[in-house]
């Protein structure tokens, strides 16, 4: 071991949490559950007993429940710690690297791969880490009508081998691009985002959990709660909504998160062994797939391993429609450093196998008849009814579909629907439709609820109801929100004052109120309108001193049916000229690169202020544009549709950044 090894070891060392690794003795699901929630962490599951790793400390909270303890190797941390330190035997190339040298290679090989490479930051953890995301596509630096895909690794810190199947893929890819006509293919075809280091706080500092002691990936906003460590709030945590927004900037065919401690291939649901998803099909077909590589088992991640809530997957499919699982590619969380290009040569193909299959099913891209402005969409296929989404900067979408005939219903607020019938996806193992979807723009429509941020968890035995189906116009299809249970959703754009009322509360059945806030920002703060308490319940945001509101936040006083949210449209349809009759608006350039610039013109002569809002409803910027022509810098903002307010009412709302 070298000298800076011994340094680094000494510096891992201080503040990593110390964890034995232990057998207990369980007789059902329960059981496992009711150790998860005190904090053992739950490698592999097993008939009568279950594999775990505890804290010292915590050998009496187990045996007081009465569980028997075996111990197997104590201070596993340690082991793994070590493993993270040795250099790779003779004839292995992979190694564990520190996260400066994570930071330093991404950083290197987008520079060295401009063409194929676009390295983001999404933010920060809370330890002052980047959070970095690799896009690998030809012309990376544009959103580009393709399939797109995430993959990411280490949402559990000390879950290292994770780490390396991510970060072995982006050179992978990079390596052979110039050599290898299936990657060359892949790359050119697919928009390929792979974040290795979800969770850098976590893997410097030996630990499952973030800067913070969260487990990421029990703070995700799918039923979120009543879980060990799983944060103050939903997506509460820096490695959370960060990736969250990433999520809605990007609708991906799928969604893999890698983690270790066992072999798994885990699908959605994790919040509940009561039900299968919708379309489960599709997503074991693809499990299959993956599982013809790995020889990993496959199944329902509640049932296959334990019920958890809050976890990524079920957010990837629940309210984005992405195939996603959690993928378990080893059963020591960080072994030896011989063992990473074995597992990632194992994993690669199935990976690959992702990339491909990304390009089957149904794709198409979504405008506005009028003015062929690419639009944000919902996408239903047939009887599953269940959402996904079309890119906010293209309007393309991109579903997985096996052969078949399928029925298309697409819906944005402010247009009438649209339904294609008969979409064919021809026989053959990658075949796939496309069609081009021109929505008109109706102003008579109303606009409604599109996405869901986040929703509290239920007891699934008897609540089966998905939150999504509060999403879109009243249909009848309810969320049963809980009694004292919250539920917060986004509409695509400001719900905005009008004369008289401006917002609707339906309620598809029995006689539940609940409790009706709105908030520019997700995470509030949030103003109360009042309570709907019948089948159509209206409220005036003024009501509240709120001139707009993008998300609302209902708390069920009693059980409440929520069928949906929709406010009255104020605007012309969506798209938006960025011409007004009192103030010049203009970006430089209109594609953004960094040296991009907001100028505002202001004839008048009081300065005014203006407060800059990303997609979320988050305030990413403000200034004060006093008469005549001022300036903003708009270099920090990552690509996505950002929204101008300001304390005049005619300014245009919206701008998409592209980079
Ligand atoms: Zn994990």
């Amino acid at each position: 071991m070298s000298v800076i090894n011994i340094v680094l070891l000494c510096i891992f060392a201080m503040g990593a949490e110390q964890l034995d690794l232990v057998k207990i003795n369980v007789t059902g699901s329960e059981q496992v559950k009711q150790l998860d929630r005190i904090g053992v962490v739950i490698d592999q599951v097993y008939p009568d007993h279950i594999i775990a790793e505890i804290e010292p400390h915590m050998y009496d909270l187990v045996y007081n429940r009465g569980f028997n303890i075996t111990v197997l190797q104590k201070n596993i941390s340690d082991v793994y710690l070590r493993n993270t330190m040795q250099e790779p035997k003779e004839g292995f190339r992979g190694q564990y690297l520190t996260y400066e040298q994570i930071r330093d290679s991404l950083i290197a090989i987008a520079t060295n791969h401009p063409d194929i490479c676009h390295l983001e930051t999404l933010g920060v953890s809370h330890q002052n880490r980047l959070l970095l995301i690799m896009k690998i596509s030809d012309n990376a630096s544009i959103d580009e009508i393709e399939p797109a895909l995430h993959f990411e690794g280490n949402i559990h810190g000390n879950e290292k081998i994770a780490w390396a199947v991510n970060f072995n893929m982006v050179s992978y890819l990079v390596d052979n691009y110039s050599s290898d006509t299936m990657v060359q293919r892949l790359i050119n075809e697919r928009e390929i985002w792979i974040a290795p280091l979800v969770n850098p706080d976590g893997y410097v500092n030996n630990s499952r959990y973030n800067g913070r002691g969260v487990d990421v990936n029990r703070n995700w906003g799918w039923m979120w709660g009543n879980e060990y460590n799983c944060g103050s709030d939903f997506l509460s945590e820096n490695e959370s909504w960060r990736f969250m927004e990433h999520f809605w900037r990007h609708p991906f065919v799928s969604y893999a998160s890698y983690h270790s401690g066992t072999i798994f291939i885990s699908e959605p649901w994790s919040y509940t062994s009561y039900i299968a998803p919708p379309e489960q099909n599709l997503i074991r077909h693809l499990s299959v797939g993956y599982a013809a590589f790995t020889s990993y088992p496959y199944g329902q991640g509640s049932i296959g391993m334990y019920p958890i809530n809050g976890a990524t997957k079920d957010y990837d499919y629940g309210c984005g429609g992405e195939i996603a699982w959690s993928i378990e590619v080893c059963y020591t969380k960080t072994p030896p450093p011989e063992s990473i290009d074995v597992i990632f040569e194992r994993d690669k193909p199935a990976m690959l196998l992702l990339m491909h299959k990304a390009g089957q099913g149904i794709h198409g891209q979504v405008t506005d008849s009028l003015t062929n402005e690419p639009l944000r969409a919902m996408i239903f296929v047939n009887s599953a009814d269940w959402p996904s989404y079309s890119c906010p900067v293209n309007g393309d979408f991109h579903r997985f579909y096996l052969p078949g005939t399928y029925d298309v219903t697409v819906t944005a607020p402010g247009y009438e629907s649209k339904t294609i019938n008969n979409v064919v996806v021809p026989s053959g193992s990658d075949s796939s439709a496309y069609i081009d979807v021109e929505l008109a723009p109706n102003n008579g429509l109303p606009i409604y609820a599109t996405c869901m941020i986040g929703s509290q968890y239920v007891t699934t035995s008897s609540n089966m109801t998905y939150p999504i189906r509060a999403l879109n116009v009243h249909d009848s299809q309810a969320y049963q929100l809980d009694a004292n249970k919250w539920i917060v959703l986004a509409f695509d754009f400001p719900i905005h004052n009008t004369t008289g009322n401006d917002l609707s509360v339906y309620r598809s059945a029995g006689s539940g109120s609940a409790t009706v806030m709105v908030s520019n920002d997700w995470r509030g703060s949030w103003q109360t309108l009042g309570t709907a308490n019948s089948a159509i319940t209206e409220f005036d945001i003024a009501s509240a001193g709120m001139d707009s509101a993008r998300y609302v936040r209902l708390q069920a006083q009693s059980q409440f049916m929520l069928d949906a949210i929709e406010a009255v449209q104020t605007t012309p349809g969506i798209a938006e000229d960025i011409q007004v009759e009192y103030f010049n608006l203009s970006i430089t350039p209109t594609v953004l690169r960094n040296t991009a610039q907001l100028a505002i013109n202001n004839p008048v002569l009081q300065p005014v202020e203006f407060k800059l809002y990303n997609c979320l409803g988050q305030k990413v910027g403000e200034m004060i544009v006093l008469p005549g022509t001022s300036y903003k810098s708009l270099q920090d903002l990552v690509a996505g549709i950002y929204f101008v307010r300001s304390s005049l009412p005619v300014v245009p709302d919206r701008f998409i950044i592209v980079k």
